[in-house]
């Protein structure tokens, strides 16, 4: 991190070239010039040239979150990619992992890195989004830190996403409520095997539609004795508890190498 949210060490630099804010609306991350950057969250790419921001990349959540009792969508931008060709395209859905762009150091940018931004959006009576902050000094822009979940976009990339191989070991109980990365990973691994709807697209919120996916998961694979088939259907899904995880893990749990 070369320059968290709030920073003031720059104010003069910025305010010379016309912009005012209280302080550094984003998170600055290192990266060395032509480094691929990967999709942070998925949702839909709107991509954006701007004399001081340079070359953009936003994307908006198709689901809403709750922010501060509000529903809304986030927007998560970098800037200062490469402009030569834009990777992504306007309205191009995006899962998290999925290649955006290569880093630069376009529009008012003294080094190569991304500026990472986060910006709670919903939309007006007439389908426009807007920034739910845009009064706060920050240009619309919330701090990021707290919405970093610990998994990194690149190894989504990999794992999950390009080669369609999802490996990970299932040892934390969910349920119905649940938002955390466990439950990316659950919908991820359902949605690989056809019970989470190809569709839609994975969000760590455990609501109707996962525990739909891990319903009929259960039925099939979690109803080897009386009493799990009793609990299968007492709770229809709401709970993935000691019997689903290991039904999970019998498929999904990386394959364990035995010592010599
Ligand atoms: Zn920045």
């Amino acid at each position: 991190m070369n320059q968290g949210f709030g920073d003031t060490a720059n104010l003069a630099y910025y305010a010379l070239n016309g912009i005012n804010f209280k302080g550094h609306n984003g998170q600055d991350c290192q990266a060395r010039y032509g480094q691929p950057v990967y999709a942070m969250c998925d949702g839909v790419c709107f991509p954006e040239v701007d004399s001081k921001q340079g070359q953009g990349v936003n994307i908006v959540t198709r689901e809403q979150f709750d922010y501060n009792g509000k529903p809304v969508f986030y927007k998560v931008l970098v800037w200062h990619l490469t402009d030569d060709d834009a990777v992504v395209k306007t309205g191009q859905v995006v899962r998290a992992g999925d290649l955006i762009g290569y880093a630069d150091n376009t529009g008012l940018s003294t080094g190569t890195h991304c500026h990472v931004g986060v910006k709670p959006c919903a939309y007006n009576s007439i389908g426009t989004l807007y920034n739910l902050e845009d009064g706060n000094g920050f240009y619309g822009a919330v701090d990021p830190a707290p919405y970093w979940n610990g998994l990194f976009a690149e190894d989504l990339n990999v794992n999950l996403v390009k080669k369609n191989i999802i490996t990970h070991t299932f040892y934390i109980p969910m349920k119905r409520g649940d938002v955390n990365s466990e439950v990316l990973y659950l919908q991820r691994a359902l949605q690989s095997i056809g019970y989470f709807p190809e569709n839609v697209i994975p969000n760590s919120i455990f609501g109707p539609v996962t525990q739909a996916a891990l319903f009929a998961f259960q039925k099939k694979y979690v109803t080897n004795t009386m009493s799990s088939f009793v609990e299968v259907w007492y709770y229809m899904g709401q709970y993935c508890g000691a019997k689903s995880l290991k039904a999970l893990n019998a498929i999904f749990a990386p394959p364990t190498v035995l010592p010599k």
